[in-house]
């Protein structure tokens, strides 16, 4: 049997990955990834950022096999909305979501997830960062897990680069044939730019909501939610 495909209608007032959405409420909450069609226009929005992004010449481009829909209960989502109404009222912004982007996050995947188009149930497996990200969303309290050193301090590191992101990819298990990367809602609001190295950093300074670089490949760090 086939797994339910996408058509990804923004029916408001619930948001776009809410099990509540109208568009969405007919899918078994069970079932937290929608294969999305590659005839949506969300398919190739997401292809276009993912190849855009992929900054490293000397690592082969992969190809896009599946991209999924993460849809979420809506307690779950609610401190999201909540943060990006915050910063929403103090960003001047033309967009009218906090300046929200979406980013790439790459972690470790120990479970099949996604491999084959069907594999949509999330595992529990300890060290599958993937899915307790897919579960609950990120955990500051996780950053430097993986990675001891924090360039950026203490946050939750995110990019526009998708070959970055990739660095930080990795399945656990020998099955695997795909590489999995997280696209995920980042209220950037006003980004601190750094130039240098901070390590100590907890917070952006005040005023701002995010620390952004250049120097390593546009990681953008959030420590509050993202
Ligand atoms: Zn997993």
């Amino acid at each position: 049997m086939g797994v339910p495909q996408d058509d990804w209608v923004d029916v408001q007032p619930f948001d776009e990955f809410s099990f509540e959405n109208a568009a969405n409420r007919k899918h078994s909450r069970g079932r937290r990834l929608l294969r999305v069609d590659q005839e949506n226009p969300r398919f190739s929005e997401i292809e276009r950022l993912f190849v855009k992004g992929w900054r490293h010449r000397k690592k082969a481009r992969p190809q896009v096999h599946f991209i999924f829909k993460v849809l979420w209960m809506e307690a779950l989502l609610e401190p999201y909305l909540a943060y990006r109404s915050t910063v929403q009222s103090t960003v001047k912004a033309k967009d009218r979501r906090g300046n929200e982007h979406l980013l790439f996050h790459g972690t470790n995947r120990a479970c099949l997830l996604g491999e084959i188009g069907n594999n949509v149930v999330l595992c529990s497996l300890q060290d599958c960062s993937l899915c307790s990200i897919l579960r609950t969303s990120f955990d500051v309290k996780r950053c430097g897990s993986k990675n001891a050193f924090k360039r950026f301090g203490h946050g939750i590191y995110t990019t526009s680069c998708s070959s970055k992101a990739d660095d930080y990819t990795s399945s656990l298990s020998k099955e695997a044939t795909l590489r999995v990367a997280l696209v995920s809602r980042v209220v950037v609001g006003i980004p601190y730019k750094r130039f240098r190295n901070a390590t100590h950093l907890v917070a952006p300074p005040v005023g701002y909501h995010s620390v952004r670089t250049t120097i390593v490949d546009n990681l953008t760090i959030s420590y509050l939610f993202s």
